[in-house]
């Protein structure tokens, strides 16, 4: 079948025209995409039929079926709180960072130089989030509040000198669904969790008593708590630290601008959600989480951390902090299996808090407070009891009996509130909230309506912020529209992102997105649900879930799918735990050894960890595949206590390996279960599916290869797809009683990051089966290109028996760089000024390049970047020959800034000309660098993650 076809929108996602693939297949030397995928594709894990999703449908179509789901969702005002709240997002942030490709199309920041612009805005957003903690660092976003509490645990485990066998204490009062969450991961790590009531505590012998009388690492509490109370914790710190737990806080943004902050109260960790700093409920996410610490603690933090450094003419420079310790997620040493987090919400949250500045966030949660205090007065006025008299914005009513009434008279004026439980009915104020909404509100409880009150803080002195916030410059520089936008401007100016030119990033499949499959995520029906509100409210949602569901079923051969987790960690994580599950349901709980090749990603690894199990690494032959004879040693050695074995297909190595089967008949007939990490089904949708050729559960990378752009470092999707026997144990949640598996949630909401699930639906629905399978085979039509002409210049590390590659390919560098001393590291940078984001670097091999071009971008382009890759051959080369000295070479001092190019005496044996416009490169095209090469060393040895004062950027 040729692209003519096919439906339109498949010419328009797929790079290459019919003429291209005919030009590329010729280059190759074969005469059709069938041909080719014959011999790259092993033909025992191919399926003969197209798949089964409903036949495209066209651009206009597809938005016309959304708008069809949108309207039966019934956006009622949410006031149920619980960690999700009305927000206006500012429309100058909506339109110019959500909106926008420059930022929502661009990869996490590993090539700091061409990530000036979000590295400062999430430098911003870890500035925010210490201060209002009251906490030195802050990392650059986790996935939800759920799990960031999750990661607090195992960070304070890691911390507390308490003894082994000690016990985490959480408050009762923490959001129920991150108790669920830490459950969950808790109980894969053998780690006792006590749930009590914490607020009378304030000695050593009463934590204690309170734990059941065992010694405590850990103590989490919510501030203020789920019902709205604000505790003064600092007796509880004292006497936790006394007994060398740590405490963590999980604590509203919002209200951190006026009550005395975390650090302040001793803690030494705060977590939490940013979604009320601008970003829409969503159904549930994405948001960002967050995390601070205190001294002592940066270096064991989960996540991602910006730091500021100096570049190669000494100005100072942003980039990823402490990456050795991420390198990447240090596999069986792992402390946490972060990768994709959530870093366009954190850009869309720390600009929520530029707009506003400290003041207007004062004013703001200073409002949101005086509507509390109004419902409460009339309340109280009313007859009505309240749990507390100190609140913040949450108000928990006593209502004997009569809990389910006050629900439903709500529901009558159009207002969800919280059902505690028979007796109690809790109500969340927020800066969305109307008079009309707090009269209703009223009404529900049959008391008259509220009138606001000015906004006194009527708690307890000792709570009463009184430090400073948010005294940067750049938290009160850009008030107005203009400077706004401006500020926004010239970020994303600085950055290059998919919106330039291809991203070649192996195994991260940097496609370009439509703008039709973008479009729905900002409607009012989709941004603006409650994750726990009534199933009735939400059927347009659930629906489109139901359809995604059901297509990932059959493009993965998969009999159950869960979208709950919000990143492929957490899909890995939820696939092992379901792993855990099986094999103790069937009485063989001591099946902990999980098998996975030295060739896997890191998360591999750490997730394996999480999920309570012990990492065998199976060793790799030289032809790149799995060492079948180690691995029949490995299944041998652990025989009972094989669990799992994780592999990636195909391969990190960027090879279909057809021992696969083989493989998956092994592990099954030791008893073992096989998790097919999917971050590669790019290569296979409509070609083969891991639930057939021998997968018991895999992970997909929505992320990745449908269609949701990476945001410069998430959001994410990692759907869980599983064969029967393990669909029993998919994760469930509090509030979602149609999720009935046996494993707890692993994220804060029953559906993890819903509000971007259109996009992937759309991109389904466009593209239709035969067109998924075009985009696969044009995928691994255009790496097979990519490595046939540059495999003359660098030879191709690995490839199957007939040469051919999947869907990416490694370039071996490791020969030139011993010949010449130009590194891989030379290479990425030299090819920024050849206008390219570099590829894929030292993984899963040092000192090799991983190229992607994924099937979106078009003949022209992947010339374009072997051309520059050549170019680049060409000036090795030179060193090689001795021309030029490596020292002293265009790739040694790349990227060339416009200010480096301007000095007096030019000194190097290359012109300017050939610095920055070289071989072909078009001035009128001409990405600019804002920053020299930058020294990540120095940045590590001076630990900085928050603003520096403007007078660091002088000369
Ligand atoms: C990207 C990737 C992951 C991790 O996915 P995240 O969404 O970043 O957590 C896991 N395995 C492989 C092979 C990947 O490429």
């Amino acid at each position: 079948m040729t692209a003519l076809d096919l439906p339109d929108f498949v010419s328009r996602h797929v790079g290459p025209t019919d003429d291209d693939v005919a030009s590329m297949l010729q280059a190759l030397g074969y005469a059709d995409l069938d041909q080719l995928l014959a011999q790259a594709v092993p033909g025992g894990i191919r399926t003969g039929e197209e798949l089964a999703v409903q036949a495209a449908a066209s651009e206009p179509a597809v938005i016309e079926e959304l708008r069809a789901k949108a309207s039966r969702n019934e956006v009622l005002t949410s006031m149920i709180g619980l960690g999700y709240y009305g927000t206006h997002t500012p429309p100058v942030v909506r339109r110019n960072i959500l909106e926008n490709p420059a930022w929502y199309t661009a990869y996490t920041p590993y090539q700091p130089e061409i990530s000036q612009g979000r590295l400062e805005a999430l430098l911003n957003f870890q500035t925010v989030i210490s201060d209002l903690t009251g906490l030195p660092t802050a990392g650059a976003s986790l996935l939800d509040e759920a799990t960031a509490v999750a990661e607090a645990m195992t960070l304070m485990r890691r911390g507390s000198k308490a003894a082994k066998g000690a016990v985490l204490l959480l408050d009762a009062q923490l959001l129920p669904q991150s108790i669920a969450v830490v459950q969950t991961r808790a109980a894969a790590l053998d780690l006792d969790v006590v749930v009590a009531e914490l607020r009378e505590v304030t000695d050593p012998d009463g934590l204690r008593a309170a734990a059941g009388e065992r010694d405590v690492f850990g103590v989490i509490v919510q501030y203020p708590g789920a019902d709205g109370v604000i505790a003064d914790w600092r007796a509880l710190v004292t006497a936790a630290h006394e007994t060398k737990a740590l405490v963590t806080f999980a604590a509203d943004l919002l209200a951190l601008t006026l009550l005395t902050s975390p650090g302040d109260l001793g803690a030494d960790v705060a977590v939490g959600t940013c979604q009320r700093f601008g970003v829409p409920m969503g159904f549930g996410g994405p948001h960002a989480g967050y995390m601070s610490v205190r001294k002592g603690l940066e270096r064991t933090m989960p996540g991602r951390l910006v730091g500021v450094s100096v570049d190669a003419d000494g100005a100072p420079a942003y980039r990823l902090a402490l990456q050795t310790r991420e390198q990447h997620i240090r596999r069986e040493k792992a402390t946490s299996n972060i990768c994709t987090a959530q870093v366009l919400l954190a850009v869309m949250a720390s600009m929520y808090a530029v707009w506003h500045g400290p003041a207007g966030l004062r004013r703001i949660a200073l409002d949101v407070h005086g509507k509390a205090v109004g419902l409460a007065e009339s309340l109280l006025a009313g007859g009505v009891e309240l749990v507390s008299e100190t609140y913040f914005d949450t108000l928990t009513a006593v209502v004997p009996g009569r809990a389910d009434a006050v629900v439903e008279a709500a529901l009558q004026r159009g207002i969800n509130v919280w059902r505690v439980d028979n007796d109690h009915v809790s109500v969340s104020v927020d800066e969305t909230t109307t008079d009309e909404q707090l009269a209703a509100v009223a009404g529900a409880f049959g008391v008259n309506a509220p009138v606001p009150s000015g906004g006194e803080l009527d708690w307890d002195a000792a709570l009463v912020r009184t430090d400073e916030i948010l005294t940067h410059p750049v938290f009160s520089a850009h008030h107005s529209e203009t400077a706004m936008l401006r500020y926004l401007r010239t970020l994303a100016d600085r950055d290059y992102a998919l919106d330039r030119g291809m991203i070649p990033l192996g195994s991260c499949t940097m496609k370009l997105n439509a703008t039709t499959e973008m479009e729905s995520i900002t409607w009012p029906e989709f941004a603006n649900l409650h994750p726990f509100a009534p199933a009735t409210q939400t059927e347009g949602i659930r629906s489109l879930i139901t359809d995604l569901e059901q297509w990932l079923c059959e493009i993965t051969g998969y009999d159950s799918v869960s979208l709950q987790p919000n990143a492929g960690s957490q899909g890995e994580l939820a696939g092992l735990l379901a792993i855990r599950g099986y094999h103790q349901a069937r009485g063989e709980s001591a099946r902990n050894v999980c098998l996975i090749p030295a060739s896997a990603h890191g998360t591999n690894a750490a997730s394996a960890v999480m999920a309570g199990m012990k990492v065998v690494v199976v060793g790799t032959a030289p032809s790149g595949e799995i060492d079948m004879d180690d691995l029949l040693l490995k299944i041998k050695e652990h025989g009972e206590a094989l669990a799992a074995i994780m592999v990636t297909y195909p391969s990190t190595h960027g090879v279909f390996e057809d021992t696969i089967s083989e493989l998956c008949s092994l592990v099954h007939e030791a008893g073992g279960q096989v998790y097919v990490d999917g971050a590669n089904l790019n290569a296979l949708i409509g070609l083969a599916r891991p639930g057939k050729f021998g997968g018991d559960v895999s992970h997909l990378n929505l992320h990745k290869t449908f269609c949701i752009p990476h945001g410069g470092g998430g959001p994410g999707v990692g759907p869980i797809g599983v064969r029967e026997h393990l669909a029993p144990y998919l994760p469930s949640h509090p509030f979602a009683e149609e999720l009935t598996g046996e494993t707890g949630p692993v994220s804060a909401a029953p559906y993890g990051s819903a509000s971007i699930l259109p996009i992937s639906w759309a991109y389904v629905r466009l593209m239709g089966g035969a067109g998924l399978a075009r985009a696969t085979q044009t995928a691994i039509l255009s790496a097979n290109y990519i490595a046939k002409r540059l495999g003359e210049h660098f030879p191709v590390l690995y490839a199957g028996e007939d040469g051919l590659v999947a869907h990416e390919c490694i370039l071996d560098l490791r020969d030139l760089t011993r010949e010449s001393g130009v590194t891989v590291d030379d290479v990425a940078k030299r090819l920024i000024d050849y206008g390219f984001h570099a590829p894929t670097m030292s993984f899963p091999v040092a000192g090799t390049l991983m190229v992607e071009p994924t099937e979106s971008e078009s003949l022209e382009e992947l010339d374009r970047f072997c051309d520059a890759m050549i170019a680049i051959r060409a000036e090795i080369q030179d060193v090689l020959d001795g021309v030029v000295p490596a020292a002293d070479s265009a790739l040694r001092h790349a990227p060339h800034t416009a200010a480096s190019l301007t000095v007096d005496d030019w000194e190097h044996p290359y012109s300017r000309r050939d610095a920055v416009y070289p071989a072909g490169v078009d001035p009128l095209r001409k990405y600019w660098a804002p920053v020299r090469r930058i020294d990540g060393a120095y940045g590590d040895r001076n630990l900085v993650c928050s603003c520096p004062p403007p007078e660091a950027f002088e000369d």
